[in-house]
């Protein structure tokens, strides 16, 4: 690319700085909420309509018998892609269209989109309806200004990251629309800061851990066994032997935040003994020994752990407490795992980001991967597409909180980058 195209796409975004706030405006008011998912075949053809109007192909597909997927919320994505003038690789840009309940604390409408001192507000403006409009943008500029480009630019926009993506990227992945046949470099816009490139993320593992007791009247506990009490010995082992043995475990993946760098372990929820009551319920408990008490753990682990090794010291601590706590029984069920993904620093996509990056704001890029998982786990595991990466503008930290913004200049600078990106990589030398 030479210095002329580069200048040419800065100014020709600088351009666009007013559509690109009406667009992230546009889609923060459809509020496409997950749960239970509403509002995605709406987001879908809005998008369709605006991208079949800059030349993509469009398709919308529901993902059909997915999790999730039901006539009442269909799971609808939408895959738009613009072919260049002569064959050669592709890059895609995807974005998830869903965004998580509102939660209490605003101060203002969340889903208005209103711009105040240069911020959009509005829940999705960071997560991620802002790099969603961001990467369109940088995509409809380039095509502008380079409309003899070599290969394709797609654009998808996704259902259900917010709930793991089945519905959303993993389906599409199943059905191959991320072979590294079809998509080259993948670029996932969620808001990791607009200098940061984020080269993926750790593994996850819940499970739910049950002790067992026998049920009996409270106030002859002797005749009972205390599934609670079972439980209370669970989590003291954990608190003297668990939590001091994760702590001892270090990345030298580059997570972010540094608590992050080390295996963790959350104990979601606990529940033993009677059902709780509705709020309206007046009145007393029974009293009744517990016979079942069960914790729900997320673990989440690092690239150089092997997950049978996780879960293993866990069924070994409870094997440990069995060996030697009187009629201690205990089950433990997998729920989830997704195995850690990082991107090579040496991969094209990165260093291609990380050159636009040097360019717009003249500062080397921060190498960064994300304490949670997001939907470069199905782009790696299930479409085996190794060269993708999360970037975008946004601040990671506002993400699912009240009054969530979106600051223009970042989408801005950002939708530059991406923009020199594309021309870095689609454009014949
Ligand atoms: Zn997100």
């Amino acid at each position: 690319m030479n210095i002329t195209t580069s200048d040419r796409l800065i100014k020709e975004i600088e351009t666009r700085r007013e559509a690109l706030i009406e667009l992230t405006q546009q889609l923060i008011r459809i509020p496409t909420l997950n749960p239970p998912g509403l509002k995605y075949r709406e987001i879908c053809t809005f998008l369709a309509e605006r991208l079949g109007q800059s030349g993509f192909k469009i398709e919308l597909i529901r993902a059909e018998g997915a999790i999730a997927d039901s006539d009442k919320y269909p799971r609808w994505n939408l895959i738009a892609r613009h072919e260049g003038a002569s064959t050669g690789e592709c890059v895609h840009f995807n974005s998830h269209h869903d965004v998580v309940e509102v939660g209490h604390g605003w101060t203002r409408d969340p889903f208005g989109g209103e711009l105040e001192d240069g911020k959009i507000y509005g829940r999705g403006a960071c997560d991620m309806k802002g790099g969603l409009a961001t990467s369109i943008i940088a995509a409809e500029a380039f095509i502008a200004i380079c409309p003899d480009y070599a290969g394709a630019i797609e654009i998808s926009a996704t259902a259900d990251e917010e709930s793991g993506g089945f519905g959303g990227v993993a389906y599409l992945a199943e059905k191959g629309y991320f072979n590294p046949d079809r998509v080259q470099h993948v670029i996932i816009p969620e808001p990791l800061n607009k200098d940061r490139i984020c080269l993926g993320h750790r593994g996850v593992w819940w499970a739910e851990i049950e002790t067992k007791g026998r049920i009996a009247h409270g106030s002859m506990p002797f005749l009972g066994d205390c599934a609670v009490r079972h439980m209370g010995a669970v989590l003291e082992e954990m608190e003297t032997h668990l939590f001091p043995l994760l702590a001892t475990k270090h990345t030298d993946m580059p997570v972010v935040p540094d608590g992050a760098k080390e295996s963790t372990l959350n104990i979601n929820s606990i529940h033993g003994g009677a059902v709780e009551q509705d709020p309206d319920y007046t009145g007393l408990p029974a009293p009744c020994v517990p016979d079942r008490c069960r914790i729900i753990i997320d673990r989440r682990f690092l690239i150089e752990e092997d997950i049978d090794v996780v879960k293993s010291e866990v069924t070994q601590m409870l094997e440990k407490i069995k060996a030697i706590r009187p009629d201690f029984e205990y089950e433990i069920r997998d729920l989830f795992e997704v195995q850690p993904s990082m991107t090579a620093e040496d991969a094209p996509v990165v260093q291609t980001v990380a050159k636009a990056i040097e360019a717009v704001m003249h500062k080397r890029p921060e190498y960064v991967v994300s304490p949670g998982t997001y939907d470069q786990k199905h782009i790696d595991r299930i479409g085996k597409l190794k060269n993708c990466i999360a970037y975008g503008p946004g601040i990671l930290d506002l993400a699912h909180q009240p009054d969530e913004w979106i600051g223009v200049q970042d989408m801005v600078d950002s939708a530059q980058v991406m923009a020199l990106a594309l021309a870095d990589l689609l454009l014949p030398d």
